[in-house]
């Protein structure tokens, strides 16, 4: 694949064969090498070639192969030009995201025994793995289901599940509008029933971190950040009813997309028009998917919450909820003219500007919080949007893999990987030691190379660095 440096900081793929338009990979010469490694920059030139792509097909520096779309692609379609939407643009796990809670808390006030007895509470608080168990049992989670369907989080907060101001401080105020539970199967329903308020297995993730580093004081200070404090991130998503939702109409749109016209130079790209039946109910559908991930964290968020009340009797206070795997109806600026857009994100997380209207008053002057996993033996980062940021206002998702989950677990052995962590500091509690090497810190990218080239790029700032003292992995 011909890549070219177009300026600093951003490739260019040239349009070959049926692409549409051109594609555009943010990334320094030194992580250019990780994107040749697999086959994602064939997926940048495919994506390139959906009915009513405009602009580019984008990839963020943290791009590794994923179904049909890369993980870390932005592409949009222009809905009134006969757009299509692709189930393989949002990812299987619809709407997984990423929650950071920030405790009014110290790290000096968080000694080994407390911060054992808290990394115990949540262990013992946090259903993970591919198994069932949740928070809420399946007699509750039938009984909500649908409210928690039609409105993600908000339901939660009208049923006495956290409070008011944690709503703002979601992406799309904790639900997703224009959801339509009917178009959930019953099987998807099926899977999602237990397991509302679970972590999920291997990448997911709940990781207490201190505040190591802030580079912006005034935009963290405003997301209630600051030097030395103890916070909590939380990463899952829509867990088996999410995967159910894209299964289900990945196979609509394979058997239906040719009725529209459409070809695709891979299955996987399966696709039809936003503005047909089957485009408007994988919509409402993944809209619905989308609001039990939103709520699963949210009810994740709520046992943390219980946990720092009961080993420290402090509050904590939400920072951001957003999720890297969606795709959304957007307006915006193209040719000059204003238009609506079928913005998919696929490990890419959403970076909207100050001023922008869809945030609440107290982050207009800042922009939006953008939350980036790095490993759990690294960093992570807290970023901000950023007027005029690029891809549709989107950056990156986390570090992204440059080894698949079988390679790492060849290369590294889950039990010492524990001890080096345990030494280093780090309170570890995995479901396996398999899992554990699977998520090796090895197995990443070096993500604040990838986060210096969000920010080099002009799709984000930074604002702050977080590290792990205690890790709970799915
Ligand atoms: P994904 O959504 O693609 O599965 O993962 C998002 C990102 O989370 C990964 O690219 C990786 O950088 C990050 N990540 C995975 N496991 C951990 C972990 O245990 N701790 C932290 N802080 N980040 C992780
Ligand atoms: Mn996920
Ligand atoms: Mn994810």
């Amino acid at each position: 694949m011909d890549i070219v440096e177009e300026r600093p900081y951003r490739f260019r793929v040239e349009r070959h064969g049926d692409m549409r338009v051109p594609g555009v990979v943010f990334a320094s010469r030194a992580l250019i090498p990780d994107a040749r490694a697999d086959k994602s920059l064939e997926q940048v030139a495919n994506v390139a070639t959906l009915p009513g792509i405009v602009e580019a097909s984008y990839a963020m520096p943290d791009i590794h192969w994923g179904y049909g779309f890369p993980i870390g692609g932005v592409a949009a379609t222009d809905v009134t030009d006969g757009g299509v939407v692709s189930p393989g643009g949002v990812g299987f796990d619809i709407s997984c995201g990423v929650r950071l809670l920030a405790a009014d808390l110290t790290r000096d006030r968080m000694p080994p025994p407390v911060l054992n007895d808290l990394m115990d509470r949540l262990d013992e608080g946090t259903p993970r793995g591919l198994g069932k168990g949740a928070v809420w049992p399946a007699r509750d989670s039938g009984r909500h289901l649908r409210g928690v369907l039609e409105s993600g989080a908000r339901y939660l907060v009208e049923l006495g599940h956290g409070v008011r101001r944690d709503l703002d401080r979601c992406e799309d105020g904790g639900g997703v509008a224009d959801a339509q539970p009917e178009h959930v199967s019953a099987r998807a329903i099926e899977r999602g029933r237990d397991q509302l308020g679970s972590l999920g297995s291997g990448n997911h993730f709940l990781e207490v971190q201190v505040v190591d580093e802030v580079h912006d004081e005034r935009i963290a200070a405003a997301f209630g950040l600051r030097a030395g404090q103890v916070c909590v991130m939380i990463h899952c998503g829509s867990r088996g009813l999410g995967h159910q939702v894209c299964t289900d109409h990945v196979r609509t749109m394979e058997r239906t997309m040719g009725r529209y016209g459409i070809t695709v130079p891979d299955r996987q790209l399966a696709c039809v028009p936003v503005d047909s039946s089957e485009g408007r109910a994988y919509m409402g559908a993944m809209a619905a998917a989308a609001n039990y991930g939103r709520a699963n964290r949210h009810l994740l968020g709520e046992s943390v919450r219980r946990a720092f009340h009961a080993v420290a009797g402090t509050d904590v206070e939400l920072v951001y909820d957003v999720s890297h795997n969606l795709a959304k109806l957007e307006r915006h600026q193209i040719d000059g003219r204003e238009r609506e857009l079928c913005v998919h994100r696929k490990g890419a997380t959403r970076a909207l500007p100050p001023a922008h209207p869809e945030l609440p008053g107290d982050l207009a002057t800042v922009g939006q919080p953008v939350l980036i996993p790095g490993t759990m033996g690294t960093s992570s980062y807290v970023l901000a949007g950023v007027p005029g940021g690029g891809a549709f206002y989107s950056t990156c998702h986390g570090a992204g893999r440059v080894q698949s989950r079988n390679q790492a677990a060849k290369a590294v052995n889950g039990r010492t990987l524990r001890d080096q962590m345990e030494a280093g500091g780090v309170a570890v509690r995995g479901t396996s030691w398999k899992g554990l090497a699977e998520e090796a810190p090895t197995a990443y990218k070096d993500v604040s190379e990838v986060v210096t080239v969000s920010e080099r790029a002009g799709l984000a700032a930074l604002v702050a660095r977080l590290v792990p003292i205690g890790v709970l992995k799915g």
